[in-house]
């Protein structure tokens, strides 16, 4: 059921205070609305957490490190290297969804599982459900780590656990 009473409601991860939005639309301003909500969620977090505001700029200068060195192609190692590190900062910043191994070996074994009892006629050795979990594990974590990249640069990771994401 809507509750259409009930308005839009953000809050802030730092210190759990809520805001409501500006519910008047200004006429023949769309995003008038919009900026209004914004400014007010601006003044508050540059007011209350400075040093979370400090870490967003300094992602901010990453990003736009990248999108500088971007501009060029280079054969460099080490100018390749820093691209791809300020690269793989932003993207673990902006992760949305992270699989542990042991995830992935619960979701695996689930996975044989349902596959087993599919083609399961009787003739099947159990090893086989085995082998499928240990193939379907090294397939999904080879695809977890080319997306996720977790700890390709160990000295970037420091830096990037102090915000919150
Ligand atoms: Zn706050």
């Amino acid at each position: 059921m809507n509750t259409p009473e009930l308005a839009d409601l953000t809050t802030c991860k730092h210190c759990g205070q809520s805001f409501t939005g500006p519910r008047i639309e200004v006429i023949g301003q769309p995003q008038a609305r919009l900026q209004a909500y914004i400014q007010i969620l601006s003044k508050h977090f540059y007011e209350k957490h400075p040093r979370e505001a400090q870490m967003m700029d300094i992602h901010t200068a990453i990003y736009s490190g990248l999108l500088f060195l971007m501009n060029f192609k280079t054969t460099d190692k080490e100018l390749n290297e820093k691209r791809d590190q300020l690269r793989w900062t932003i993207h673990q910043q902006t992760l949305k969804a992270r699989f542990s191994d042991e995830s992935l070996k619960e979701q695996c074994g689930v996975l044989a599982e349902t596959l087993w009892d599919l083609v399961y006629d009787g003739t099947q050795h159990e090893d086989t459900k085995v082998e499928w979990k240990r193939i379907l594990l090294e397939a999904f974590t080879a695809i977890r780590d080319a997306l996720e990249e977790p700890g390709k640069y160990p000295e970037a990771q420091t830096e990037q656990k102090l915000v919150v994401v």
